[in-house]
């Protein structure tokens, strides 16, 4: 029997958030149904409400998340009724040229459940929905596709345990896996939310002898300092490029994360890191946002690796329980990126927070 839900819908382009009843169908083959108990309120999200990312409204929004395998459809085998799981948006395939080369973070064609959760009731009732990148988790009950939910330790509470679904592994995993921070390296990282925040709190893991951590905010700047940053600057204070040098005796980092993705932050990472150093790109530029012109020569003669990081490189199925049994250990403060909890009513006004900066992660919480 399909299930009815009450979920965050964003009807149309810009429009508040609303809280409208769906239903969720039994899984399909493949497919698993997930009582969601937790799920962060992350600025792509806030993206899709705005129509930055598509226009097939109504989305149904939410992808941060954990929860309880509450069904599973024909031939699932990763997963059982009652599980704890995080939720991922790049379900792997095990078929592409990627995934056929062992490397399956890379995976050309991740999937989604095929099956449409509908609005319930009223004047559109029947209409399908689009979740919000393949997940659509600000809803009592989801359906997703079963290589979309990973088992991890039921110790980690679901409001921590969400966030490593999105954010988390973006900025864990662009310091971990791309960048490949080792130990005695020096790292920058520009943009201090929840994935910047998660750069620096990788590199501290990796044993980076200096993290910087650049931001315009000194609220964000504090909080990076305790999540492992040895220095900050403050980006509306000082020039970005020539105060990363000075902390690192004159010469830039050896890795600069960009985790805001501007064109005018790009340039300092580029700037800001040593020769042979490595940039990464991890915050989501926007639609039409270009690289800065730059002397070839440059690019040349600065040697290096410029790099993109999708999703941080994350390999679910291999990261996910990692990174919450480091949390367990407290080898990863992941619970600082916990600002509050909030009902699902309160979701419009986190947004304007989320905006704001005034929060890494508002979490929504259905128990
Ligand atoms: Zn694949
Ligand atoms: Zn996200």
């Amino acid at each position: 029997m399909p299930r009815t839900s009450v979920a965050a819908v964003a009807r149309a382009q810009g429009a508040p958030v609303e809280l409208v009843e769906i239903l969720v169908p039994d899984p399909g083959p493949g497919e698993v149904v997930v009582r969601v108990q937790a799920c962060g309120v992350c600025r792509t999200d806030l993206h899709y409400r705005d129509g930055l990312i598509g226009s097939d409204f109504p989305y149904l929004l939410g992808h941060e998340a954990a929860g309880i395998v509450a069904a599973v459809g024909d031939g699932v085998t990763e997963v059982a009724v009652g599980d704890y799981v995080i939720l991922n948006w790049r379900a792997v395939c095990g078929r592409c040229r990627a995934c056929r080369r062992g490397r399956p973070w890379y995976c050309f064609d991740t999937h989604h459940a095929s099956g449409r959760m509908t609005i319930a009731s009223g004047p559109d009732a029947g209409q399908a929905l689009s979740p919000a990148l393949g997940i659509g988790a600000f809803t009592e009950y989801t359906l997703v596709a079963a290589g979309q939910c990973t088992t991890v330790n039921p110790a980690a509470p679901p409001t921590v345990a969400g966030l490593v679904g999105c954010g988390l592994a973006a900025g864990l995993g662009a310091a971990l896996n791309t960048a490949g921070v080792s130990r005695g390296d020096s790292v920058a990282v520009i943009g201090c939310g929840a994935v910047g925040g998660a750069a620096i709190a990788g590199a501290r893991l990796a044993g980076a002898t200096t993290v910087i951590a650049v931001s315009r905010s000194a609220h964000k700047l504090a909080l990076a300092t305790d999540l492992g940053a040895t220095a900050t600057v403050n980006s509306t204070e000082s020039d970005v490029v020539q105060a990363v040098r000075t902390l690192t005796g004159g010469f830039g980092a050896d890795i600069v994360i960009d985790a805001a993705g501007t064109p005018e932050t790009w340039r300092q990472a580029f700037y800001a890191r040593d020769l042979a150093g490595t940039v990464v790109l991890v915050g989501l530029p926007a639609p039409g946002a270009r690289i800065p012109e730059l002397p070839l020569g440059d690019v040349f003669g600065r040697g290096g690796a410029l790099k993109a990081s999708w999703y941080g490189d994350c390999l679910p199925s291999r990261d996910f329980p990692m990174f919450i049994d480091l949390y367990l250990q407290g080898r990863l403060p992941l619970d600082m990126f916990v600002s509050e909890t909030i009902a699902p009513a309160d979701l419009n006004a986190a947004f304007d927070r989320l905006a704001a900066g005034a929060v890494l992660r508002s979490v929504v919480t259905f128990d």
